[in-house]
């Protein structure tokens, strides 16, 4: 075995869940686990974990006190049909193609496709790694809502991507399917979020047994269209926006940032059963946030009532 992947096996097995019947440690795998899943390749919000500005963090992370998060990514992969997939492109790409590679598909090319929310920095900007500079990679599939497309195809440096033929931009639609393989699909729908480049899209991913939805950034519930606690009960799992525990959090206006609270978030679900409660794993985690600590007091009571929160390797059955 080489040091490469003893160091990832060494890594899940520090940061693997601890709480989730549908999750498995990171390991090897066995005949008995599923040929389809998603696996979680980083949890953390645009700014990633230590965050600039924050020295403390950076220690921290040094001294062993805390532990570094990659900015939130999730795989899909495919055992039966040996393909995988990521949904983000985000400033930690190489680290998390990586992770792909060394434990869960190793293959080429080394993605299949890639699965684009929205033009915020933590969300797209991993894309770079595909250009001259770095893996120079030939026709790398990259799935866009119509606003992104654009904003991909008439902006340097990302448009030299699409010239050069790095990327090839796939076109996605509100609500419109897209088939993986032959037992995965994943359907793009637009959500509320501060669209200065793009539009925002959630995904729902469907598998052969079971589904997930994914949105990590939305603003406050109430503005979209749909009722987040009917879509939670339509899957089997939500990673949801978990940015923010509370009100005043940062040291800056919420309003410029705005996104639903954890607080708010459970306030929705409070009259849920434990089961619901427990289809919601939150993700994108600000380091703000006090609930990234897994020692967190408040977090360990959500846990008791059901709650999840997403770790680097959980991986979810499809
Ligand atoms: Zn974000
Ligand atoms: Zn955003």
């Amino acid at each position: 075995m080489n040091s490469k992947l003893i160091f990832f096996i060494l890594s899940i097995s520090i940061l693997s869940c601890k709480n989730s019947e549908d999750s498995m440690k990171g390991r090897s795998f066995g005949p008995n686990d599923p040929k389809q899943y998603i696996t979680i390749l980083g949890i953390a919000q645009d700014g990633g974990y230590p965050h600039i500005n924050n020295t403390d963090e950076f220690v921290g992370v040094a001294q062993g006190d805390i532990s570094k998060e990659l900015v939130v990514c999730l795989g899909i992969v495919d055992q039966k049909e040996r393909k995988k997939f990521l949904i983000e492109a985000t400033p930690d790409l190489p680290e998390q193609l990586a992770m792909l590679d060394a434990i869960y598909l190793n293959k080429a090319p080394i993605i299949d496709g890639v699965f684009l929310t929205h033009a915020h920095i933590g969300h797209y900007t991993g894309l770079m790694y595909f250009g001259r500079e770095a893996m120079g990679s030939k026709d790398i599939q990259v799935f866009t809502m119509p606003k992104m497309k654009l904003f991909l195809e008439n902006n340097g440096p990302w448009s030299q991507l699409v010239d050069l033929q790095n990327i090839v931009l796939r076109p996605l639609e509100h609500e419109v399917s897209v088939d993986l393989t032959e037992n995965i699909k994943i359907t793009p729908f637009l959500v509320p979020h501060r669209d200065e480049f793009s539009e925002t899209v959630g995904y729902r991913i469907d598998g052969k047994s079971k589904s997930g939805l994914f949105i990590p950034d939305i603003n406050k519930w109430t503005l979209w269209e749909k009722k987040i606690v009917d879509e939670v009960k339509k899957v089997d799992y939500a990673f949801i926006d978990a940015t923010f525990f509370k009100e005043g959090e940062i040291p800056r206006p919420m309003a410029e940032v705005p996104h639903p609270f954890i607080q708010e978030s459970i306030e929705l679900f409070k009259n849920e059963s434990k089961e619901v409660k427990s289809k919601i794993i939150f993700i994108h985690f600000n380091h703000s946030n006090p609930l990234m600590d897994p020692s967190n007091k408040e977090r360990i009571q959500l846990e008791k009532e059901g709650y999840r929160f997403a770790n680097t390797n959980d991986m979810f059955e499809l």
